[in-house]
């Protein structure tokens, strides 16, 4: 987690106020909410005005993108409200762009510069909007192409997917913040072993109360956070949150307990993850984290594998998330040492009235167990699901019927609240 204060996320500028000048390093573009912004360059006669952009507009992302000095100025003309989008927020989308992308992006960066240089040098005054791609501003949302559109609308963009641009940029910011500000709570669901109903262990579940958003959804900002690299914080807090919670479970109960960690694929995959473990979970606590990687990771290849083994080898816990639903193939467990299968909610929610969901997972279940893994199902809802569960065998159960995840006092208040019983399936 970064220990520098965050950068605002909206910014506002007075009438007149200069919000960067030609020269300054880019380090960060603009969305224009609200107001009216001058981009202009300083000749050596007169300050010529290369554009006027209003809300919808990007500015500055010139500079940004190519990390070379701005080579035009912009001045708020009206009180002038932005959303600020960090050089780390471009260049990651950037980095990750098709080759193809990034070569397109850089041409067009180059004979932007090329133009802007020439104006610098002829001292030539424009009109505004005379020549839209002589600007700090975005072609495609706010340049050349956009005719008679309004402001910040291409030809490729409707407002609305503009809008949603928009919005997720203004998300990511904002999540970036909550990161930095440690403004990220944990919950923890129960995992409850089903032939004894004892809490074996606690699946911890990332929330996000926005103070602006309100509570908002791990399904919407966790997809967002695996976009970009800000999963990778994320995921740090997340396991030193988990090793905390580990450590004070212990403290009160004084029986074995494991906390199951989600791990994105993107995180699993980032050079020095497995140091990055080892930096951050006590080897006392190892045994007691089991690592949550969904299917779909064993087919990113021979890495993947080889950090499972390590993870292994290190001594954490492997679990096998979402279960039926990924794209896996049978072989990877058959060579993995993977220590539990958690099948997918999806089945469970259907296996009562679908005969061949039922079949699946009766079947999936007796897989694990033939493969000496742990069996997991989540998604329990019911009485009738448990009983279920129960008569295929299936070790651990996890869902509302036992209890949605939680903060950690309501957390240990249940688990204190139950009879003191161990169990070798962690
Ligand atoms: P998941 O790992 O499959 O987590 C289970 C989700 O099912 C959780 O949603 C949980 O609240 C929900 N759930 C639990 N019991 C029941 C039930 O009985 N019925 C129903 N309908 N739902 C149930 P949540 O907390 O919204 O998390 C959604 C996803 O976000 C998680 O899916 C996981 O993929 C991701 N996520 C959450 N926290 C983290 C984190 O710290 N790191 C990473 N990488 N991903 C996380
Ligand atoms: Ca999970
Ligand atoms: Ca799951």
């Amino acid at each position: 987690m970064s220990s520098s204060s965050p950068s605002p996320v909206i910014v506002q500028f007075q009438p007149g106020e200069l919000i960067f000048a030609t020269g300054d390093p880019g380090t960060e573009a603009y969305i224009l909410e609200i107001g009216q912004v001058e981009i202009f360059i300083d000749t050596q006669e007169q300050p010529v005005t290369i554009r006027c952009l209003g809300p919808g507009d990007v500015l500055g992302e010139m500079a940004v993108i190519d990390a070379a000095p701005r080579s035009a100025s912009a001045r708020a003309l009206v009180t002038t409200r932005c959303i600020v989008i960090s050089s780390q927020q471009i260049s990651e989308r950037i980095d990750e762009a098709d080759p193809v992308v990034r070569l397109v992006i850089n041409t067009l960066l180059n004979r932007m510069r090329t133009l802007t240089s020439r104006t610098d040098n002829t001292s030539e005054r424009h009109a505004p909007d005379d020549d839209a791609s002589l600007t700090e501003s975005t072609p495609s949302l706010s340049g050349a192409d956009q005719g008679d559109q309004p402001h910040g609308q291409s030809h490729y963009q409707s407002q609305s997917t503009y809008g949603d641009i928009i919005d997720k940029m203004r998300l990511e910011s904002e999540l970036r913040t909550a990161i930095a500000s440690d403004s990220l709570i944990p919950h923890y669901q129960p995992l409850v072993d089903l032939q004894t109903d004892q809490i074996v262990g606690f699946e911890l579940l990332v929330r996000w109360q926005s103070p602006s958003r309100g509570r908002v959804s791990p399904g919407l900002f966790i997809s967002i956070a695996e976009e970009t690299s800000l999963i990778i914080p994320v995921g740090d807090w997340a396991l030193k949150a988990a090793c905390q919670a580990a450590q004070s479970f212990q403290k009160e109960i004084n029986r074995p307990l494991f906390i199951s960690v989600n791990i994105s694929a993107k995180q699993f995959l980032s050079p020095g993850f497995t140091q990055q473990l080892a930096d951050i979970i006590p080897p006392q606590h190892i045994q007691h984290i089991k690592l949550e990687v969904t299917e779909s990771l064993l087919m990113e290849g021979d890495r993947a594998i080889q950090t499972l083994q390590t993870c292994r080898k290190m001594g954490f816990h492997i679990s096998l998330d979402d279960f039926g639903t990924g794209f896996s193939s049978l072989s990877y467990i058959a060579e993995l040492e993977i220590d539990s299968l958690k099948i997918d909610q999806s089945f469970v929610r259907k296996m009562l009235d679908h005969k061949r969901t039922f079949t699946l997972t009766k079947s999936m279940l007796a897989m694990a167990h033939e493969l000496g893994m742990v069996a997991i199902a989540e998604g329990i809802e019911t009485t009738k699901h448990r009983d279920l569960l129960k008569t295929f065998d299936c070790h651990i159960g996890q869902g509302y019927l036992f209890g949605a995840p939680m903060p950690f006092e309501d957390a240990l208040a249940l688990l204190t609240s139950q009879k003191w019983s161990v169990s070798s399936r962690i």
